[in-house]
C-alpha cells in the first residue's frame, strides 16, 4: 500500500533544480486536514485548544500553518518559549510543560502568561522564589503503575520520570491555593504513539476522576483537562490511522459522565499532539549515490542519521518509496544507508524495494515529526534543509541546510576559527 503523502518523481525533479538533497519535505495540505479533523472531533468542546508540541518540529513555516487555524504551542525549554514568542504565541496560547526546569525558565514563561504545567510538587517553592506563581497553573499526574484499557497495557507511568503521585496532585493544589493559585488544570501522558481510539478517552476518565475528586474535596476550579500527546500515526504501510472522531467522542462521553454530571462543566479540553499533527505530512527525501555489494546489498545515500535519527535510536520503522518506481515490483532486498562511522546508520534492514539506480530519489515517509528536530551533527554531518509544499503546488524553503559556518560558529572563540 502507497502512503499518502509521496511526492512524485516530476515533483521532486523540478524542487531539485533549486535545492540539492537531502531536504524535509512537508506538505501544507496534509498539515491542515490534520487541524481541521481534529478541531471538528472535539467541535462539542467550546474551549478545546491543540498546542502543537514544538519539539516534534520547531520549523515556524510548519508551526505557521496550525498557527493560522487557532492551535497554541507546547514548549518545554528557553528556546522553544522564545521560538513562541518571536512567532507572536502569547498568554494561554503558550503550554510549558517541561521538567528538571532550568532557572529562568519559568519566569521567561510567566512572562509569556503562558500555562505553566507543574511536573512535581518541589516545583512549586522554586517558582515562588523565581518569580511568584501565576493565578492559573496546570498539574501534571502520573498515576504509576501500568497504564491500562480493559486487560491492554498501554504504557508504563510508574517507569515514568513525569507528573506527579494522587497524593503530591492534591498537596501541591492545597499549598497553591493558599499561595494564591485560583484555577487548575490537570494533565498526564500515559502512552506513545498509540493509534488505539481508546487511549484518549481511557486518559481523560483518569483525569476527570482526578478532577472530580479535587473539586469535591478542595473546592478546587478545574479550568482545562490537558490529554498531552501520544496519539500515533501508522508507520507502517499495513497499520490503520487513528479515528480521530472516535477519539473525540469517547472523551466527549467521559466529560458527561464524569464531569458534568457532577455539576462541573466549561472545562476547556486540550491536546499537545506532535506525532499526530505533522509526522505523515513529512518525508525525508535523499538521493541514491552509492551500491556496494559485500556480504549484503547496500544503497548508500546522501542523508544519514543526523538528518532522521528514529531508525538508529529505536529501531523504528520508516516507510521508503523509490520515486518514480511506485509500481514496480519489490524483488530486492537492500541496506539503505547513511555516510556515519556508525553501524547503525541505516534506514532501513533487508527491506524489499524495487531495483535502486544511483540517481534515484528515495522517499522517507513520516519523517514530519521527531524527525529534523532530533537531528544532530556527528561526524561533522550537517542538517539538511527543510521545504514546505503548499497547497497551491508552490514549495518553498522554510529552513536552509546547515553550512560548515554553521557548525563552526560555537569555536568563533578560537582565533583560528574565527
Ligand atoms: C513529547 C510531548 C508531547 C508530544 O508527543 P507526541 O508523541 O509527539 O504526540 C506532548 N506533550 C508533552 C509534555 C511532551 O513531552
Amino acid at each position: 500500500m502507497s502512503k499518502k503523502f509521496t511526492p512524485s518523481k516530476m515533483l521532486l525533479e523540478k524542487i531539485s533544480e533549486h535545492y540539492p538533497t537531502p531536504y524535509h519535505l512537508y506538505s501544507e495540505k496534509e498539515i491542515i486536514d490534520r487541524v481541521c479533523g481534529l478541531n471538528r472531533a472535539f467541535s462539542w468542546n467550546s474551549g478545546y485548544r491543540e498546542y502543537y508540541a514544538v519539539k516534534a518540529c520547531p520549523t515556524p513555516g510548519v508551526i505557521r500553518i496550525m498557527q493560522r487555524l487557532g492551535c497554541g504551542v507546547d514548549c518545554a525549554s528557553l528556546c522553544e518559549l522564545m521560538l513562541a514568542e518571536k512567532m507572536g504565541f502569547k498568554g494561554d496560547e503558550i503550554m510549558f510543560s517541561s521538567n528538571e526546569t532550568p532557572s529562568g525558565e519559568f519566569k521567561y514563561a510567566k512572562r509569556l502568561g503562558a500555562i505553566i504545567n507543574l511536573d512535581d510538587l518541589t516545583m512549586i517553592d522554586y517558582i515562588v522564589k523565581e518569580c511568584g506563581l501565576p493565578e492559573k497553573i496546570c498539574l501534571r499526574f502520573n498515576p504509576g503503575g501500568e497504564f491500562k484499557i480493559g486487560n491492554m497495557i498501554m504504557g508504563n507511568p510508574g517507569d515514568a520520570k513525569f507528573g506527579m503521585t494522587r497524593e503530591q496532585i492534591f498537596e501541591s493544589a492545597k499549598k497553591c491555593m493558599t499561595l494564591g493559585v485560583k484555577e487548575f488544570g490537570l494533565h498526564a501522558f500515559l502512552a506513545s504513539n498509540t493509534t488505539d481510539s481508546s487511549y484518549y478517552p481511557g486518559l481523560a476518565r483518569v483525569l476527570m476522576e482526578l478532577a472530580r475528586d479535587l473539586t469535591c474535596e478542595l473546592h478546587c476550579k478545574i479550568f482545562m483537562i490537558n490529554l498531552s500527546g501520544g496519539i500515533g500515526i501508522p508507520y507502517l504501510p499495513n497499520e490503520s490511522e487513528a479515528d480521530i472522531n472516535e477519539i473525540g467522542s469517547g472523551v466527549c462521553e467521559a466529560y458527561n459522565e464524569l464531569l458534568v454530571k457532577n455539576g462541573i462543566d466549561g472545562v476547556r479540553i486540550c491536546t499537545e499532539l506532535g506525532r499526530y499533527m505533522t509526522g505523515s505530512a513529512g518525508c525525508l527525501i535523499t538521493k541514491a549515490i552509492h551500491e556496494k555489494h559485500t556480504y549484503k546489498e547496500y544503497i548508500g545515500v546522501d542523508a544519514c542519521c543526523a538528518d532522521l535519527m528514529r531508525p538508529a535510536m529505536y529501531g523504528a520503522y520508516h516507510h521508503i518509496t523509490v520515486a518514480g518506481k511506485e509500481n514496480e515490483p519489490t524483488v530486492h532486498q537492500y541496506d539503505i544507508v547513511g555516510s556515519l562511522c556508525e553501524n547503525n546508520d541505516k534506514f532501513a534492514i533487508d527491506r524489499m524495494l524495487p531495483k535502486i539506480e544511483i540517481g534515484d530519489y528515495l522517499i522517507i515517509h513520516d519523517t514530519g515529526a521527531h524527525g529534523h528536530s532530533m537531528g544532530y551533527n556527528y561526524n561533522g554531518r550537517l542538517r539538511s534543509a527543510e521545504i514546505l509544499l503548499k497547497t497551491d503546488g508552490s514549495f518553498e524553503l522554510i529552513r536552509r541546510a546547515e553550512t560548515p559556518e554553521d557548525y563552526f560558529a560555537t569555536l568563533d572563540i578560537c582565533p583560528e576559527f574565527k
